[in-house]
């Protein structure tokens, strides 16, 4: 895998940034288009819109995005239909099931065991029982829950520019989406596993830190329930190697009564090449594995798969009911994104087409001091930009707005935003790859 990494920054004197004002739209200056006020006016302050000039969509086929004004944008920032836009098998799925039943779960019904059995394939035998839902937040909601009870902790450790959702409960578990203030007494946080943090030593410093964080919890009179983590720490900057480094810090947490969950929801479903789940490059088996986004292609569903005595302990207090998780529709979408990745061999694309885009993102890093390192596995890439050695997040947001302009859409991730988040549909050609290395030339002016 090509890697490469040059001398760290000189100098922190970057701020953090908040993970939904990356690349974000700012209101105020010139006129809004009409389709741009029409947003601003129904959404008001939540709206969130990328780039600085947002664009309307209205098709997309595979990696491709059409606009209104007929032009095709290449989507490298895609990680919900990631067997690709519009797939036809999970199009064909979708309607069918649709027209024919569409219920809750408190029927039998075969296409959602068949659609779990088959899910189940892909896990850990001890992870036996899932609970589907209708977004990550709410997976992950749940697994705080069910961690909570079953080892009798209040505290949680997380990266500290993680996110995991949108709930109270789980916003509190993600220091990326505050705008002020710290996480509360129940959270401790450590340092992404990056090498500017720890060296050539990430496994040790990363359970070093974790061990730390479980004192601090231990200080403030809480003891830890789960180590929660993105397994590619995407909103960290994208955090992939070396395979096996978060195994130390599982032991620590789990050593001290908590337990370990997985959010696959970025990583999961073969993004990373080396496996279907994030997890799994790592040599780990979690308690509990978080998953959703690119789970329906689109449709909305998540999930969490969980062992049973851990799933038993939680509903012996309380049940658990979700009125459009683990609807028919829901799972035969689900199904048609599994088949779609066998018979597409989408895994060993992402892997195979995940190498060439490193490399080619290598040569150009030889050519543009620009480009301060390159991590990431399959097609989950994360690109450093730097000026003098400095983290640069204005030359990412730079970046990102000149891409666009060459029709190619990409996000930014990491604490200080300086972090090109490559993210393309797994169905990706070596050719599309191209076009994105190319167009990231010019705009880098190499
Ligand atoms: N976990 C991770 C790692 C995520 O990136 C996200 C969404 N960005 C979530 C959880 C929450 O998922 P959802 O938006 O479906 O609630």
């Amino acid at each position: 895998m090509a890697r490469r990494t040059k001398p760290g920054p000189k100098a922190r004197a970057v701020e953090a940034r908040q993970i939904l004002d990356m690349n974000a739209y700012r209101p105020g200056g010139a006129a809004a288009a009409p389709a741009l006020a029409r947003r601003l006016a129904n959404y008001g302050a939540a709206a969130v819109l990328f780039y600085d000039d947002p664009i309307e969509m209205v098709a997309a086929e595979g990696a491709w995005m059409i606009a209104a004004d007929g032009s095709r944008y290449l989507d490298f920032y895609n990680n919900v239909p990631s067997v690709g836009h519009t797939h036809p098998r999970v199009v064909a799925a979708v309607q069918e099931q649709v027209a024919r039943l569409n219920i809750n779960s408190r029927y039998l019904n075969r296409v959602v065991d068949d659609y779990l059995e088959a899910l189940k394939a892909y896990l850990p035998d001890s992870l036996s029982n899932v609970v589907l839902t209708c977004s990550g937040s709410e997976a992950n909601d749940l697994a705080m829950r069910v961690a909570a009870k079953a080892s009798g902790g209040s505290g949680f450790v997380v990266t500290r520019t993680a996110y995991h959702g949108n709930t109270s409960a789980v916003t509190g578990i993600s220091p990326s989406a505050f705008k002020r203030g710290a996480p509360a007494d129940h959270v401790a946080c450590v340092p992404e596993p990056s090498a500017e943090q720890f060296g050539a030593h990430i496994a040790e410093g990363f359970a070093a830190a974790v061990r730390q964080a479980l004192d601090e919890l231990a200080a403030r009179g809480h003891r830890p329930a789960a180590l929660v983590c993105d397994t590619i720490f995407s909103s960290d900057g994208v955090h992939a190697d070396p395979p096996g480094f978060p195994v130390a810090a599982v032991a620590a947490v789990r050593q001290a009564g908590g337990l370990f969950i997985a959010d696959e929801v970025q990583p999961g479903f073969a993004r990373t090449g080396d496996g279907f789940w994030g997890f799994e490059r790592h040599g780990l088996v979690p308690d509990m594995v978080t998953m959703g986004k690119p789970m329906g292609n689109g449709f909305p569903m998540a999930g969490l798969a969980v062992r049973p005595e851990l799933l038993d302990a939680f509903c012996a207090d309380t049940g658990y009911f979700n009125t459009f998780g683990a609807n028919p529709v829901a799972a035969a979408a689900g199904h048609a994104v599994l088949q779609a990745i066998e018979e597409e061999g989408l895994q060993g694309n992402a892997a195979t087409v995940g190498r060439h885009l490193q490399a080619r993102l290598g040569d150009l890093a030889a050519r543009s001091d620009r480009i301060a390192a390159i991590r990431g596995a399959g097609l989950f890439v994360g690109v450093d930009l730097a000026s003098d050695g400095v983290p640069d997040p204005d030359l990412a947001a730079r970046t990102i707005n000149g891409l666009r302009r060459e029709r190619v859409l990409i996000g930014a991730a990491g604490r200080l935003g300086h972090t090109l988040k490559v993210r393309p549909p797994l169905c990706l050609t070596l050719a599309e790859a191209d076009i994105f290395v190319d167009a990231l030339a010019r705009v880098l002016g190499r």
